[in-house]
């Protein structure tokens, strides 16, 4: 074990300080990764919007010509209605003047076509009336829907400014702090703890005890490794990933480590029996027998 970590000069650290320093670099850089992954999915987002209206626009100017199409063929339309009304008009004037009958039944004939046609035509007037509603209607919900989705473009390239400047500051501070914090950490530490970040995945170097396992990587870790990890005595390493581990509780971590339930139910009883009633802390099984007898006859005594 390492008995350097004992030392009290000024500028050694213990291990635990050494640590403590480490998972506060950690949070400091983890934040300033935080803040780089913010900023990388907001120009995203904008895009996203951006892609969006072009879409919209894209949609907005087809139906747009649509109507115009419906528009025209309304119009085209009248005017075969009048065409053929005019035709009538005239078979029925030619109509005064036969010379026999059959020339009067080939015109009433042409007429009654005539008449269908602008039946005909009628009907598809109002088919395209109808279609042409429902395109001007999908045409205010489409320009509605762009007009919102600019605004929210608006907005998002404002909040996306705004975050840029506010988080360039943030980062920047925090870049300060980490750098004056390395200096107070082991150069060949903050080396191998520089090396061991730019290789994981999350940017993690080093990571607390979570669940019995390595918070880097979830692989188990055994119980004298835990063991060793929570007595603070050296720098120990995850066997699966290399990352350094911490005790949680010196990481600062507020939640009772489930890893150690089992064993610390039996050694928490016996904790508290010693703490109530003596001073000195025994560690074998035997003494601390012998010692709640010793107890027990003290109690009896007074
Ligand atoms: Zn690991």
């Amino acid at each position: 074990m390492a008995k350097e970590s004992k030392k009290s000069e000024p500028k050694e650290l213990t291990v635990e300080q050494k640590l403590k320093a480490l998972f506060q670099l950690q949070t400091m850089l983890s934040d300033i990764d935080k803040i780089k992954t913010l900023r990388g999915e907001l120009p995203l987002e904008v895009e996203d919007l951006e892609d969006e209206i072009a879409g919209l626009s894209t949609r907005i100017e087809k139906i747009k010509a649509d109507v115009e199409g419906l528009k025209s063929a309304i119009t085209s339309k009248k005017i075969e209605i009048e065409t053929a009304k005019a035709t009538i008009e005239k078979y029925q004037a030619q109509q005064e003047n036969v010379r026999n009958n059959r020339e009067y039944d080939f015109l009433s004939k042409e007429i009654e076509f005539q008449t269908l046609e602008v039946e005909f035509c009628e009907k598809r007037i109002k088919e395209f009336i109808s279609e042409e509603k429902i395109k001007s209607e999908e045409l205010a919900l489409s320009i509605t829907a762009l007009e919102e989705r600019e605004k929210d473009l608006e907005q998002k390239k404002e909040e996306l400014d705004e975050i840029v400047a506010e988080t360039k500051q943030e980062e920047e501070k925090l870049r300060e702090k980490a750098k004056n914090l390395e200096t107070s950490i082991d150069p060949r530490l903050l080396q191998s703890f520089k090396r061991i970040r730019k290789n994981s995945r999350n940017g993690l170097g080093i990571v607390y005890v979570q669940r019995d396992a390595c918070g880097g990587c979830f692989n188990k870790i055994p119980p004298q490794r835990q063991l060793d990890i929570r007595s603070r005595k050296k720098i120990i390493v995850c066997e699966y990933c290399g990352r350094i581990m911490i005790d949680p509780e010196l990481a600062g971590m507020n939640f009772k480590p489930k890893q150690a339930v089992a064993k610390t139910k039996a050694k928490a009883k016996k904790e508290t029996k010693k703490e109530t009633k003596k001073e000195t802390k025994k560690e074998t099984k035997k003494e601390t027998k012998k010692e709640t007898k010793k107890e027990i006859k003290k109690e009896k005594k007074s």
